[in-house]
């Protein structure tokens, strides 16, 4: 086996044509090394080559056109920056024009005259004729007519890589090379014989033949597939095993006691009845912690879904068991209120509930550190401050994570240092993330769902306003204000200017100020340049209802909760992502009123911002939204997903193949069902495969 991997592990610059120039380029460029690399560069699309149309019908509808026929004239134009190669090209049904802006000189010497070529590419028109620039063009030849394949390979190259020749043709002649020393032994089955025949695959080796040459549509479908399951396979069982792993490698505190302090607080003191979702949660989190494994668990809930109250239930039941509990919060602001939510709910109860931020001064802090260490302190709340070194617990049994996308693991790596035995970890998400996703990125969690808001709850009227509108914004929030209601107004954060962002802010601010004069109407302000105890005081005039009106940037995004806040103005909405406007949304609708969203845009907007507009307008489902956001986005600009690997997927894609992962997660799980070791001869295929894959992840990252 291992003369057989060698294969595969080839250096590229072995290759037939590559040589140790083209090699460094597709090292850099591509992070393409060996002959591995190279076989799962995958193309990114297939154009039917089979087809050529004649010139006069070429149209500049967006398509690619591929042509034949003969250069009648080239002549070079224009000086410095406009020179450009312009090329007759003509087949028996009219002519066309080729341009090249770069490469001109050197595409100039190649081309011959009167020699019969194939041209593809996308057509534009310019003063009533069509061009195509930059077009692919090739010789025609028997060889080439003959290697055509219906579909033919396209693959992602860089204008560096196009200098070295190795564009989409230099590549897939590469890959040619490659693929005809290819055979059964050098790439032997990945997949074990059930999972072949249950779901029909083709065979690995293949499946890589037709994915890059394609003999027909089916086949090329059938690869795609296979070689996707495959993919999304291996990514699920690696992370279902890792939670077994871990569970069997850490043992966990066994809270097994539902004592007093719970008891007191559900049977007595609980504001409101739990809402069905939160019971089964608690229920979810009461076995987890109870079970002698160490809980990691993901609670996924819609903002005010009341996953606050969820949190503290499960800190009680580890304060039952003689364990210390700690609540940590992305923001101070969030830290805060938590901080007075739940010592207002646990009064009855005599608990020691302490703060620990930033700027809790030092004279404080020595303190606090010493009544943790003697276990005086029950339960911990605050900010990445709970993560140094010098906070050290007597007895530490439970951490929640609140808000969990904007803490690294490496943080949720740290809190599991602070007992001789790592505490059970509670994460809470702010936003729902898409389903495809939560799988990828939290894999290896457990995962529990709040479905279900508060009763009482009535949803958030979003109403979508542009400029023109906005004395009617104001009246509507002076309206709102009569009745007693407070509003947001949040202004974008423009991340490459802080000092434009405030400027931002406050023209907002003066511009408020005309409207609405003092001193019927109040107004707070808070930023990011406000001192702690600046922003502190402002909420709390806002809080106080001193104010009517508060003006943030997002500072106030996360987690806040002013239930007499009704309205929420976001300015520049076209600016914020759906998951920040679902989140800002949030902030309202908490008490029991109607309350309101909406979104200033200019008039100007573009498709994406349009339908992210109408999608707000729609809908209040979070896990709606999400699926949106990552249909818009893709699974690399959400949050999170930079460092977790989702992204080095290399044929699968998590927009389009949620049920694929769905069954590939499945299938996974089915079979560590009836072997979670992993140890009937049939799955040892599957241990190497996982193992393998380990080792090209760490090589690789010894590399980067
Ligand atoms: P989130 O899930 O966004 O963190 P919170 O925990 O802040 O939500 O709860 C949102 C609001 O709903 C809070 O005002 C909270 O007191 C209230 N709440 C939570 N659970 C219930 C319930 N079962 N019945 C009524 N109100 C509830
Ligand atoms: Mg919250």
């Amino acid at each position: 086996m291992s003369q057989l991997h060698s294969f595969l592990d080839t250096p590229i610059g072995y290759l037939k044509g590559i040589g140790p120039l083209r090699a460094e380029g597709l090292q850099k460029e591509l992070h393409i090394f060996s002959y591995k690399d190279l076989m799962t560069h995958y193309p990114f699309r297939y154009v039917d080559k089979t087809k050529f149309y004649n010139i006069n019908e070429v149209n500049e509808d967006g398509a690619s056109y591929q042509l034949k026929g003969f250069i009648e004239s080239m002549e070079t134009l224009g000086d410095k920056r406009s020179k450009r190669l312009v090329v007759k090209f003509r087949d028996r049904t009219g002519v066309i024009e080729l341009v090249w802006f770069q490469g001109h000189k050197w595409m100039s010497e190649k081309l011959k005259l009167q020699t019969e070529y194939i041209v593809y590419g996308k057509a534009t028109q310019f003063n009533y004729k069509f061009n195509i620039s930059h077009p692919d063009i090739e010789l025609v030849s028997e060889e080439i007519i003959k290697q055509q394949s219906a579909f033919q390979s396209v693959y992602h190259s860089t204008e560096k890589l196009k200098n070295k020749n190795l564009d989409s043709d230099g590549i897939r002649k590469a890959q040619r090379v490659l693929n005809q020393q290819l055979n059964e032994h050098i790439l032997p089955e990945t997949l074990t014989p059930s999972i072949i025949s249950d779901f029909n695959f083709i065979s690995k080796y293949h499946a890589l033949k037709q994915i890059h040459f394609p003999d027909s549509k089916e086949l090329l479908e059938k690869a795609t597939y296979r070689l996707k399951f495959e993919e999304l396979f291996y990514n699920q069982l690696k992370l279902l095993r890792s939670n077994t792993l871990r569970q069997e490698a850490i043992r966990g505190f066994v809270f097994n006691k539902v004592g007093d302090v719970f008891n007191s607080f559900y049977k007595d003191h609980l504001p409101f009845e739990l809402t069905n979702a939160q019971k089964r949660v608690v229920k979810e989190i009461r076995i987890d912690m109870g079970s002698g494994k160490q809980m990691s668990r993901l609670v996924q809930g819609d903002v005010g879904s009341g996953k606050t109250l969820v949190a503290l239930l499960s800190m009680l039941l580890a304060i039952d068991n003689g364990f210390q509990a700690c609540l940590m919060a992305p923001t101070e602001i969030l830290a805060k209120q938590h901080f007075e939510t739940i010592s207002e709910l646990v009064k009855p109860l005599h608990l020691h509930v302490a703060l620990l931020t930033g700027s809790s001064k030092t004279k404080e802090r020595r303190v606090l550190h010493q009544s943790l260490e003697t276990g005086e302190i029950h339960i911990l709340i605050g900010t990445h401050a709970l993560i140094e070194d010098t906070v050290v617990f007597k007895n530490l049994g439970l951490v929640v994570i609140d808000e969990q996308h904007r803490f690294g693991v490496a943080q949720r790596g740290k809190m599991h240092k602070k007992n001789v035995q790592p505490p059970h970890v509670l994460i809470m998400t702010a936003t729902p993330i898409p389903r495809t996703l939560a799988m990828t990125l939290y894999g290896d969690l457990d995962t529990s769902i709040i479905d279900e808001l508060p009763p009482g709850r009535k949803p958030i009227t979003t109403m979508h306003f542009m400029e023109s509108q906005r004395l009617r914004l104001i009246g509507f929030m002076k309206e709102q204000i009569a009745l007693g209601r407070q509003v947001y107004v949040v202004y974008p954060l423009i991340q490459e200017s802080e000092k434009l962002d405030f400027q931002n802010l406050q023209h907002g601010y003066d511009c408020l100020v005309d409207d609405f004069k003092p001193p019927q109407y109040q107004i707070s302000i808070v930023h990011g340049k406000l001192k702690p105890q600046e922003k502190e005081l402002e909420m709390q005039r806002f809080i106080n209802k001193q104010t009517q009106i508060m003006v943030a940037t997002t500072v106030i995004e996360v987690g806040v909760n002013i239930p007499n806040a009704s309205v929420m103005v976001i300015e520049s909405a076209e600016r914020f992502g759906l998951a920040q406007l679902h989140q800002l949304r949030g902030r309202v609708g908490r008490g029991s009123d109607q309350s309101y969203c909406v979104l200033m845009t200019s008039y100007k907007l573009g498709a994406d911002s349009k339908l992210r507009m109408e999608t707000m307008v729609r809908s209040n489902d979070g896990f709606e939204i999400s699926e949106v956001d990552l249909r818009l986005r893709g699974p690399g600009d959400l949050d999170g997903t930079q460092q977790s690997g989702v992204l080095d997927f290399k044929i699968a894609d998590l927009v389009h193949d949620g049920q694929l992962l769905q069954l590939a997660r499945s299938t996974a799980q089915a079979i560590l069902n009836e072997d979670e070791q992993l140890t009937i001869p049939e799955n040892q295929l599957l241990v190497r495969q996982l193992a393998a894959q380990a080792q090209s992840k760490s090589s690789w990252s010894k590399i980067g």
